[in-house]
């Protein structure tokens, strides 16, 4: 039985057909076209806009979308018939022999797993791509015959997870997210990212940020068997990574890796953290220090993630629309060389703004509202910055940055919130604000 019929249950299906099970998928909501037609060849039978409860309790096996949360009616129904419930990653997992590069945390998943990708890929390796990412990692063991595989996992999946082993875990940090699904407890959620280790042996590494408080409260609650590998910008490590007192990256695995951060290609203090995990797992595979230097200074990430959009009459446009929490937010600020006008706003998922202070003190000189309910905002900010406005649609914040910013200033884009009170998702914010950016 499948539950949600999206990317990774589809892959599910793929997976679990080839595999000689009969397969029922069952989706709540509406099941986007391609989907159907996907299911309808695979034969798979579907049904959507509701659960058969009747049949779904005669499950052996669910597979349930990482979207669905624990506490809806149909989950809390199979799990007291004992009835197993598992995450799509979990169920693949049964049925490859690949090794695999397990990256999680609350911010920088995506960015760390295509660069560790890019170094492996770029090094010779067969090796894809998957998780919380392009193709279901249940259709590629499916279809593909890769060697290793670097797997973004969210806490949603990782929480459904018993068997599986990450070959190499990476945890980049643990700050507050989604805790509406952890009953508002830090705890769990941490829990949560903490199960990228489970079942790992003493031959297994886990990176994890040395920096970060609640990791090193994790650890050291835990018995961890693991070859431990941390990294950190503010202390040397012996074994891990570190960035030194001439502005060198450091890797110490094995032998020494060091290159300058200023030719890391993505920048700011987040993304040294990044290639720092990246680096100490493409070291543990003993990939060549030349190739890993030249990967992590060719390096082009994804859009929407501090990325540079255009400069128009010496004004810097960022574009962070991915940025969808403070501490990502807080990252974006710290990185910024300029005088800087902050578009923020949008739906909170309980923000506490204080965190941000002392950086909009610093560097900002204005502040623009992007959502429908901005009190939080002015609460927090009205003190602080000289001018502070609200716009309702990308176009019209663009305009008041263009307005508030001078030559050799920034606009920042970095919301610290979901969109969809204004905007159907964040890669939909982030292309309005470049768009109208690009037509000042
Ligand atoms: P995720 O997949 O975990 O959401 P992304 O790589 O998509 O992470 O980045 C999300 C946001 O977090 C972006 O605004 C990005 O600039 C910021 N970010 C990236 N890496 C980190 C990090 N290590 N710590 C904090 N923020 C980060």
């Amino acid at each position: 039985m499948i539950l949600g019929a999206g990317e990774s249950g589809v892959g599910t299906a793929i997976l679990a057909k080839k595999e000689g099970w009969n397969v029922f998928v069952s989706d709540f909501g509406v099941i986007k076209e391609k989907f159907k037609i996907a299911l309808d060849q695979l034969a798979v039978e579907w049904e959507e806009g509701t659960h058969s409860m009747e049949r779904l309790l005669s499950a052996d096996l669910v597979v349930k979308s990482p979207g669905i949360p624990n506490t809806a009616a149909s989950i809390v129904a199979l799990k007291e018939k004992k009835i197993k419930v598992i995450s799509e990653i979990e169920f693949a997992g049964y049925y490859t022999a690949a090794k695999t590069i397990c990256i999680t945390g609350s911010n920088g998943k995506t960015t760390t797993t295509l660069m560790t990708h890019h170094i492996l890929k770029k090094a010779g390796l067969n090796v894809g791509l998957a998780g919380n990412i392009g193709e279901s990692f249940a259709k590629q063991v499916a279809r593909e015959n890769y060697d290793w595989y670097v797997l973004e996992l969210s806490s949603f999946q990782l929480d459904d997870m018993y068997e599986f082993k990450a070959d190499i875990a990476i945890l980049l940090n643990i700050t507050p997210d989604h805790l509406d699904r952890y009953e508002y407890k830090m705890e769990n959620y941490a829990d949560s990212k903490f199960r990228v280790i489970q079942n790992q042996t003493n031959s297994d590494w886990f990176i994890y940020n040395a920096d970060d408080k609640v990791i090193e409260e994790g650890i050291n609650k835990r018995t961890i068997t693991s070859n431990l590998a941390p990294f950190s910008l503010t202390k040397e490590i012996a074994q891990g990574g570190f960035v030194n007192n001439k502005q060198q990256l450091t890797i110490n695995i094995k032998e020494q890796f060091t290159m300058s951060i200023h030719d890391l290609a993505l920048k700011g203090k987040h993304n040294t953290q990044n290639s720092l995990a990246s680096g100490i797992a493409s070291r543990i595979l003993e990939i060549r220090k030349e190739a890993v230097r030249d990967s992590l200074s060719d390096f082009v990430n994804v859009e929407h993630r501090l990325e540079f959009v255009a400069k128009v009459h010496g004004i810097e446009f960022i574009n962070d629309s991915k940025a969808t929490n403070v501490n990502s937010t807080w990252f974006a600020l710290e990185s910024m060389e300029h005088p800087t006008v902050w578009i923020v706003g949008g739906v909170d998922k309980g923000n506490d703004y204080s965190e941000l202070l002392s950086l909009v003190k610093d560097k900002v000189k204005a502040i623009i509202c992007l959502g429908k309910d901005n009190a939080k905002i002015f609460e927090a900010f009205q003190n602080e910055v000289e001018t502070i406005v609200e716009a309702s649609t990308a176009l019209e914040a663009v305009a008041y940055g263009y307005r508030l910013a001078k030559k050799d200033e920034t606009v920042l884009l970095s919301p610290a919130c979901a969109s969809f009170d204004l905007f159907e998702n964040y890669e939909h914010r982030g292309n309005e604000f470049k768009n109208a950016v690009r037509s000042l």
